[in-house]
């Protein structure tokens, strides 16, 4: 079946608008046929389903500007979120009954959505990308100028305005701060339909809010990113422990070493799940290798990896070694357990996406995925490990990576809308469980009674690409930073049009859709 446009089908919502307000000509953008807003119903996580009136693929920000003014003075507002690549795992980036915001129509055919630039009269350089732009492209295009962004998150497949929405973490995350931390200036369609630019100096509340805002303030249609002399070589060390009190007193000590220090810095679990899903994110280890690892885990039941890399130009590759084994003198692996590669920049950032090709190969991709992600204070990640690692988790098998890496609190903006624990240092701690089985339900019940441990126990976690469902949950989770999130909604998103998924602020609008939202019950 080919698509249906708007043109041809109008869907009940807009016949019901005054004629004028179409102010663009932006309904052959529109489609509203099943097949269109079926692909559009759900996510990454295949959690949560729920399909949109329509879908609008726009071919520049003033389609999208006019799509929200179009709703903004309508006397039956519809809802409209932008939707990245949908990698999202909980509804985040659906609208119930509203209107998907294809982003990356935004670039299709178009090669001048990023570009690298000097600073004027000064020898600082950005790069503006559109918001619908993948972070590797973005990658891409600031090598051919020998330059990179200094921030990333582990997997580049991600688009812009998705990963500014949340934060964007990895193990540079440390050194340079989340990758909401690296933006100098954005260009915003806000809840009005208005597109307005910000920056630390102009419109500062409009920037500070919507990094990190999960959509609610506006839809990022472009970002100034900082970027740095990008490295031509990565030497990329993984280190196995025994013990996570080492494990965790070494990654800590790597974060505090300066500029001379490591790169990167992240850590996981290995549990006795030797299977490519467990361990699908990277291929690092040579067989041999690999089952020295898996012969220790099965020892001790499970084992943590430390994983750290320098940064090197191939002109100072005969120092790198002397730089790196300096470093592992002073950390506490089991002895024999120091395994090391050497790959280009691009290689190592792009690690994830080798994953992903054998698991889509295998068909283990597009299988439901209850991923749970929050920040530990360090003064509670022992608790953590005895509560979650060593009791909740033991008896499974982990049905995915488990990350756990800290970060510094100083290399955040406290001014920006994304939340963290309120201690100096704090761990990113991913669950990045596939349900392979069928059993995401299962998985998911193990998430509910690892928050509750926290709970319990009085664990003043954060969760990351947060997911609740009532506001009083919000409140808590924003905490302070509540109100004036609620005063800047007011202001630039007033009639709640944003990035309903979020279930952030509901309104009658959208509350009947929500209660017929349906989870997945079985996919196998
Ligand atoms: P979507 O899921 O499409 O959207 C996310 C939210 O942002 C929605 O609410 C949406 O409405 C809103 N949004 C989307 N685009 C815009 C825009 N232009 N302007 C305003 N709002 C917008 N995160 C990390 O921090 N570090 C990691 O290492 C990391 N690794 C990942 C690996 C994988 C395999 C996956 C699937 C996800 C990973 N993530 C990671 C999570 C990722 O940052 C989020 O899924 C994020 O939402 C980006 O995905 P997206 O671009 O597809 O956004």
């Amino acid at each position: 079946m080919s698509p249906q446009r708007l043109s041809h089908i109008p869907p009940s919502f807009l016949i019901t608008l005054p004629q004028g307000l179409l102010e663009l000509d932006i309904a052959d953008r529109i489609y509203v046929d099943p097949d269109t807003t079926t692909r559009f119903s759900t996510d990454f996580g295949r959690l949560t389903r729920a399909p949109p009136s329509a879908v609008l693929y726009p071919s520049s920000p003033d389609d999208i500007a006019a799509l929200v003014r179009f709703s903004y003075f309508s006397p039956h507002p519809f809802t409209v979120a932008a939707r990245g690549c949908g990698h999202s795992v909980r509804g985040q980036a659906l609208a119930p009954g509203g209107v998907v915001v294809d982003m990356p129509s935004l670039g299709r055919g178009r090669d001048d959505r990023i570009n690298v630039s000097r600073g004027d009269g000064s020898s600082f350089w950005y790069v503006d990308a559109g918001g619908e732009q993948l972070w590797i492209d973005v990658l891409h295009e600031t090598l051919k100028h020998g330059l990179a962004p200094r921030s990333w998150t582990d997997y580049l497949h991600l688009t812009v305005g998705g990963t500014l929405s949340n934060a964007g973490v990895s193990g540079q995350a440390f050194r340079h701060g989340p990758q909401i931390s690296n933006v100098y200036e954005l260009e915003v369609v806000t809840g009005k339909g208005e597109i307005m630019r910000c920056s630390h100096n102009e419109n500062p509340a409009l920037f500070y809010g919507v990094l990190g805002g999960l959509g609610q303030l506006g839809i990022i249609t472009r970002a100034r990113i900082a970027v740095e002399p990008a490295p031509e070589r990565v030497r990329w060390a993984r280190l196995i422990y025994t013990d996570f009190v080492s494990f965790t007193r070494d990654q800590e000590l790597l974060i505090s070493i300066s500029e001379e220090g490591f790169d990167y810095v992240e850590g996981s679990l290995l549990m006795m799940d030797h299977s490519l899903i467990g361990n699908w994110r990277s291929s690092f280890f040579s067989d041999r290798d690999w089952e020295k690892v898996k012969l220790l885990a099965s020892q001790f039941g499970a084992v943590y990896c430390l994983e750290g890399a320098v940064y090197y130009e191939l002109a100072t590759a005969s120092s790198v070694d002397q730089k790196l084994h300096s470093f592992l003198k002073l950390l506490s692996f089991v002895p024999g357990f120091a395994f090391a590669n050497d790959v280009s920049y691009m290689a190592f950032l792009d690690r994830v996406h080798d994953g992903e090709m054998k698991l889509r190969s295998m068909g283990l991709w597009d299988v439901p995925h209850p991923w749970l992600n929050i920040f530990v204070p360090k003064s509670r990640i022992r608790d953590f490990e005895i509560g979650v690692f060593k009791g909740i988790l033991k008896p499974n098998n982990s049905r995915g990576p488990v990350l756990i890496y800290p970060l510094k609190k100083n290399k955040w903006d406290e001014k920006m809308s994304a939340v963290i624990p309120d201690e100096e240092i704090f761990y990113s701690i991913g669950l990045l469980r596939s349900a392979i089985m069928g059993d995401w339900e299962h998985l998911d019940d193990k998430n509910d009674e690892i928050l509750r441990f926290c709970h319990r126990e009085g664990i003043q976690y954060k969760q990351y690409l947060p997911h609740y469902t009532a506001q009083t949950d919000w409140m808590k989770h924003f905490g302070l930073k509540w109100n004036v999130f609620v005063e800047l909604k007011r202001r630039y998103d007033p009639k709640l049009l944003l990035s309903p998924g979020q279930r952030i602020f509901t309104s009658s609008l959208m509350d009947h859709v929500w209660e017929q939202e349906i989870p997945f019950l079985k996919l196998y």
